[in-house]
C-alpha cells in the first residue's frame, strides 16, 4: 500500500466519522424525501461510474455520501413515520462497522467462538422475555422473511418425517397454512419457495375489528380436512404490518392444540413489546407458540438486516436444516451446535453482534423507556389526530395509526391527493394501507412512530402537514 493511499484511506475514514457524529443533526434538517427521476438517475451513474479509472476513497466516499442524503428516503429522519425502517442506536453501528472490519465466519461454531456464543447469550436472553422454554432454538437471520421461512421449512419437517428427504412427492395429502389478509406477504411467498404453492395458503376471514376471526379457522379447517387437505401451520401476527394489530393469540394457540398446527407468531415488528412491563400484556400467548418471528431491525433499532428466528422444537429444527459437507470443519465436540446444519445461511456474517452491543449497552431498563417512549407518541398522535377531526380507525395500543377523515369518508376530498400532498412537501413521510384486504377494506393513511428520536414537536409538524393538505385537496376539488 502506497503512502498516498493511506492518506486518501484516512481522509475518507474522517468524513465517514463526522457524517456519523454528526447524523441525527443533519438528518433531521433534510427532506425527508425528494422526488428523483429514476432515468436521469441512471443515466448519470452510468456516466459517472464506468469502472475504466480508480477514483481515491476520499473522493468516492464524498460522492457516496451526496448521492445517500439527496437521493434516498432518510429513513431515520424523526419525521419518517414510515415501514418500520428504525433510527438506529449508534452502538449497532459500531458492531457493523466493527464486523466489517474482523469479519468473523459463524457459520461453524469453531470459527468464531466468541461470535457465536455472544449471539446465542443475546437470543438466550431475549427468549426468556417472550417466555419460551430455556432449551429452545434460536439463530439470527436476515430479516422477518427469512425467519418465517424457517418456521415454514421447520414445521413442515416437524409435521412430516419423510419431508426433509422425500420432498412434497412423500406426502400423503397437501398440506395447507392458515393467515389473514393482514399477515405477512413473507408466508405466502415462503410458501412457493418451499414448493408448497400459494394455494397452500387458506386466508382466514377477520372480525369486524381486522382480527383473526378464531371461530372461522375452525371452521374452515374442519372443511379442509373433510375436502382431502391437511392443515398443518397457522400464523397469528403479533403487530401487523398494515395495523400494527395483535391477534388473539391465545385463542389462537388453543385451536392449534386442538388441531395439530405448528402455532408460528409474526412478531416482527410488535416483539419489542415484550421488554415493557406496560405493553408485555398485549403480546399474551406469544410464549405458547412453536416459533417467533423478530426482528432486531425495527423496534429494537439496530441497522438491517437483524431477523431473529426462534423455536421451542430444536429437534425439528436440526433435522430440517441437516446437512454433511466434508469440507466443513468438523463439530468442536463441546455442547455447541454449527449454525450451518440449524439455519437456512451457510457463510454467516455476525448479524447478532449489533443486538448484543445495542442491549449491552443499554440494558433492558434503556431498551423498556426507548419502546415506551414510542408508544407513548402513539397514543399522543391518536389524541391528536382526534382532537383534529380526523378518525382513528385501527385496534392497537402498538405505535401504528392508521386514520381516515370525514372529508375523505364522504367523497369531498381524495386520500391519494392528500398523501401525495405530504410526500412532495417532504416534511413528512407517511403511506396508504387498505385495512382487511384489497376488496371492500378500509382505506387510511398510516403512521408509524418508528424512530425513537421522534418528538411531540414532530407530531405536530405531521398535524399541521395533514391539515394543510386536506385543506389544499378540497379547494382544487371545489
Ligand atoms: C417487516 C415484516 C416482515 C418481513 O420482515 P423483513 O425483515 O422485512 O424480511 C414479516 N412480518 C411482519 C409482521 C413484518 O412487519
Amino acid at each position: 500500500m502506497t503512502a498516498r493511499q493511506t492518506r486518501e484511506e484516512v481522509a475518507a475514514w474522517r468524513r465517514l466519522l463526522d457524517t456519523i457524529a454528526g447524523w441525527p443533526e443533519k438528518v433531521a434538517q433534510l427532506p425527508v424525501a425528494t422526488p428523483v427521476d429514476p432515468s436521469g438517475l441512471r443515466r448519470e451513474l452510468q456516466q459517472r461510474y464506468q469502472f475504466d479509472k480508480k477514483i481515491p476513497l476520499d473522493e468516492l466516499t464524498d460522492q457516496v455520501l451526496d448521492l445517500f442524503t439527496t437521493l434516498n428516503i432518510q429513513v431515520t429522519h424523526p419525521r419518517y413515520f414510515g415501514l418500520f425502517n428504525p433510527s438506529v442506536l449508534p452502538a449497532g453501528v459500531l458492531a457493523d462497522a466493527l464486523a466489517a472490519v474482523m469479519n468473523p465466519q459463524l457459520a461453524v461454531w469453531s470459527h468464531a467462538p466468541a461470535a457465536n456464543e455472544l449471539e446465542r447469550l443475546t437470543l438466550g436472553a431475549l427468549a426468556a422475555r417472550l417466555g419460551l422454554p430455556a432449551e429452545s432454538h434460536a439463530n439470527f437471520a436476515t430479516g422477518g422473511g427469512e425467519a418465517n421461512q424457517s418456521a415454514l421449512i421447520v414445521a413442515l419437517a416437524h409435521r412430516y418425517p419423510a419431508w426433509p428427504t422425500g420432498g412434497l412427492a412423500a406426502l400423503p395429502r397437501r398440506p395447507v397454512v392458515y393467515v389473514t389478509s393482514e399477515s405477512h406477504h413473507t408466508i405466502a411467498k415462503g410458501c412457493k419457495i418451499a414448493g408448497l404453492g400459494l394455494d397452500a395458503v387458506r386466508q382466514v376471514p377477520l372480525t369486524d375489528r381486522w382480527d383473526f376471526d378464531v371461530a372461522a379457522l375452525s371452521r374452515m379447517v374442519a372443511a379442509d380436512r373433510s375436502e382431502g387437505l391437511d392443515p398443518f401451520m397457522v400464523v397469528g401476527t403479533a403487530g401487523t404490518t398494515s395495523a400494527g394489530q395483535v391477534d388473539p393469540l391465545t385463542e389462537l394457540s388453543a385451536v392449534a392444540r386442538r388441531e395439530r398446527l405448528w402455532f408460528h407468531v409474526d412478531a416482527a415488528w410488535g416483539g419489542a413489546a415484550v421488554l415493557s412491563d406496560q405493553l408485555r400484556s398485549e403480546l399474551a400467548g406469544i410464549e405458547l407458540a412453536d416459533s417467533v418471528t423478530w426482528d432486531a431491525h425495527k423496534w429494537l433499532s439496530v441497522p438491517m438486516g437483524a431477523g431473529m428466528f426462534f423455536c421451542r422444537h430444536a429437534d425439528a429444527v436440526a433435522r430440517a436444516f441437516a446437512i454433511d459437507a466434508s469440507y466443513m470443519p468438523p463439530p468442536s465436540g463441546f455442547d455447541t451446535v454449527d449454525p450451518f446444519v440449524t439455519t437456512m445461511q451457510w457463510t454467516r456474517r455476525t448479524i447478532g453482534l449489533k443486538v448484543f452491543m445495542s442491549l449491552a449497552s443499554l440494558g433492558f431498563e434503556g431498551y423498556a423507556r426507548l419502546i415506551e417512549h414510542q408508544a407513548r407518541l402513539g397514543d399522543e398522535l391518536r389524541a391528536m389526530l382526534t382532537a383534529a377531526g380526523w378518525q382513528v380507525v385501527n385496534h392497537t395500543r402498538l405505535p401504528t395509526v392508521c386514520f381516515t377523515h370525514p372529508d375523505l369518508e364522504n367523497g369531498s376530498a381524495d386520500l391519494v391527493g392528500v398523501l401525495n400532498y405530504l410526500l412532495r412537501r417532504g416534511k413528512v413521510w407517511i403511506s396508504s394501507v387498505t385495512l382487511g384486504g384489497e376488496e371492500g377494506g378500509q382505506a387510511a393513511l398510516r403512521a408509524t412512530i418508528t424512530s425513537y428520536r421522534s418528538s411531540e414537536a414532530d407530531l405536530e409538524v405531521l398535524i399541521g402537514e395533514l391539515e394543510a393538505g386536506r385543506r389544499a385537496v378540497l379547494e382544487s376539488a371545489s
